[in-house]
C-alpha cells in the first residue's frame, strides 16, 4: 500500500484513486467468458475452488452414468431380449465406463475439472452417441427431443465449464439435433427455423444462469480476497505498530549508551522493590558505583574511547550481578544497583567482588594500558520508605571511600 500519511493531500488522493483504479481493473469480469479478465487473477479463483468443480464434476458424471443406466429399463420394453437391445446396452455401458474413467482422472487431478477442453470433447462425443437415437430408433424422435431440451440446459447448470464452451457444445447439439430430425423426416425450412427458435431457448435461459453463477462466484471470490489482503496489511500494521511500541519502551526505560535501566526506570523499580522489603522484612541493600578518575580517560583517549568505556563497565555490571538485581546509570560515569534480598556483609563482598574484577579487567583490547578502578558506596535499608535517604546515606560512603584512596567499598 502507499504511504500516503507523508504526502500532501492532493497526491495522496491522486495515489489512492490510481491505487483504487488499479485495484478495479485487476477484478473485472469479462461480459463474455464471465471469468476475470486478468489471467493470474482467473488461476487464483480456479485454483481456490478447484476441488468444489472437480466434485462438481464427478457428480454430473455420476448423474449422466445414472440416467444411462435408468433407460435400459424402456429399452428392454421396447426393444425386448433382441441383438438391438443388447448393442444399446452395450453402447450404454461404453459410455458409461468412459465417464467412470473420467471421474476417476478428475479425483486423481482436479485441475482436468477446470479444463474445459476435455468436458467439452467428453460432452460432444455423449451428445454424438444420444444422437444416434434419431436414425436408429426414428419412432423415438420427439421423446429424443424432448430430452434434448432438458441436456441444452444441463450442459450450462450441472456440468461445471467455461461459458463459451458450453456455448459451442450446445449450439453443436442443438445443430445436429435438427440436421437428424430433417435427415429422418424432412421438414420445411420455417419448421426447421421453428424448432431451432425452441433448442434456443434453454440454450438462452441456461447461458444467462451459467453467466449469472460464474460472475456472482468471481465477485465472492473478488471479496473474499481483498478481505484477505485487508486482513494482511492489518496484521502487518499491527505488527509494525507493536514493534515500535517496543522501541518507544525500550527507548523510554533505557539508558542508550550503556543499555542498563534509565533513571525513571530505576527510580520506579527500586521503588518497587523497596516497598516488597519493608512488606516482607527481607533485607535490601544499595550500591553506587563511581568511577576513580575517569575525565582522566576522556582527556587521554577522547570522549569515544570515554564512551566505549562507560558501555564495557556497563557490561561488566550485568556480568557481575545477579539477573535478581536490579542496575541503572545514574548518570556520567555513575552507576547504581540495588540488591533485593541481600544484607550488608553479604553486599559488601559482591561490591568487593565487582571492585576487584574492574581493577584487574582489560577494559580495552585496544589501549592494553588503559586501567580503571572504582570506589563503591554501599548502603542497606534502615526503616526508610524512600529510596532518597538511602541513595544518601549511599553516596555518603562513596564520598569517603573517594578521600581515603579510591578503588574501594565503604558502608554508609
Ligand atoms: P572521581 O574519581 O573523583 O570520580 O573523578 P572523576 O574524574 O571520575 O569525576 P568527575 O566528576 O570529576 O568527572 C566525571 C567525568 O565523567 C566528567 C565527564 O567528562 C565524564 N562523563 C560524564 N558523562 C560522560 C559520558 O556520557 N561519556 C563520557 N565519555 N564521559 C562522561
Ligand atoms: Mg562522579
Ligand atoms: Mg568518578
Amino acid at each position: 500500500m502507499t504511504d500516503v500519511e507523508t504526502m500532501p493531500d492532493e497526491v495522496a488522493v491522486r495515489a489512492l484513486k490510481v491505487e483504487a483504479g488499479q485495484a478495479a481493473r485487476r477484478w473485472r469480469i469479462s461480459g463474455w467468458t464471465g471469468e476475470f479478465r486478468d489471467p493470474e487473477q482467473e488461476r487464483a479463483y480456479l485454483d481456490k475452488h478447484q476441488r468444489t468443480i472437480a466434485r462438481q464434476l464427478r457428480i454430473a458424471l455420476a448423474v449422466w452414468a445414472g440416467l444411462l443406466l435408468l433407460f435400459i429399463l424402456p429399452d428392454f420394453e421396447s426393444l425386448g431380449n433382441t441383438p438391438g437391445f443388447w448393442i444399446s446396452v452395450a453402447i450404454r455401458l461404453s459410455v458409461i465406463s468412459v465417464l467412470a474413467f473420467f471421474a476417476w482422472q478428475v479425483k486423481r487431478k482436479p485441475v482436468l475439472a477446470t479444463q474445459a477442453r476435455w468436458i467439452s470433447c467428453l460432452e460432444v462425443a455423449g451428445m454424438t452417441v444420444f444422437l444416434l437415437v434419431y436414425p436408429l430408433r426414428p419412432e423415438l424422435s420427439s421423446w429424443a427431443f424432448t430430452l434434448t431440451l432438458i441436456i441444452l440446459i444441463s450442459v450450462f447448470v450441472y456440468v461445471p465449464s467455461r461459458v463459451p464452451a458450453m456455448l459451442l457444445v450446445t449450439l453443436y447439439m442443438a445443430l445436429s439435433t435438427l440436421c437428424m430430425i430433417h435427415y429422418v423426416a424432412p421438414k420445411t425450412p420455417i419448421e426447421l427455423f421453428a424448432l431451432f427458435v425452441v433448442t434456443l431457448m434453454p440454450i438462452g435461459l441456461g447461458w444467462g444462469t451459467a453467466m449469472r453463477t460464474q460472475v456472482l462466484q468471481r465477485r465472492q471470490f473478488a471479496l473474499w480476497q481483498q478481505a484477505q489482503e485487508v486482513n494482511v496489511a492489518l496484521s502487518r500494521e499491527i505488527e509494525e505498530r507493536s514493534r515500535l511500541q517496543a522501541a518507544l519502551v525500550h527507548q523510554a526505560t533505557t539508558d542508550a549508551l550503556t543499555g542498563l535501566n534509565n533513571r525513571r526506570q530505576y527510580e520506579a523499580l527500586f521503588q518497587y522493590e523497596l516497598n516488597r522489603s519493608l512488606r516482607s522484612g527481607q533485607p535490601l541493600c544499595l550500591c553506587i558505583i563511581d568511577l576513580d578518575h575517569f575525565k582522566q580517560i576522556n582527556d587521554t583517549w577522547g570522549h569515544a574511547t570515554g564512551d566505549d568505556v562507560l558501555k564495557r563497565i556497563g557490561q561488566l555490571c550485568r556480568d557481575s550481578f545477579r539477573a535478581t538485581d536490579i542496575l541503572g546509570r545514574l548518570g556520567g560515569e555513575e552507576f547504581v544497583a540495588l540488591l533485593p534480598e541481600t544484607d550488608l556483609p553479604t553486599a559488601l563482598v559482591v561490591a568487593q567482588r565487582f571492585v576487584d574484577k574492574l581493577a584487574t579487567t582489560t577494559i580495552s583490547e585496544a589501549i592494553p594500558e588503559l586501567k580503571i578502578t572504582a570506589t563503591v558506596g554501599l548502603a542497606q535499608r534502615d526503616n526508610e520508605s524512600h529510596l532518597d535517604a538511602i541513595l544518601q546515606r549511599a553516596d555518603k560512603a562513596l564520598y569517603t571511600g573517594k578521600n581515603a584512596g579510591r578503588n574501594q567499598v565503604v558502608a554508609g
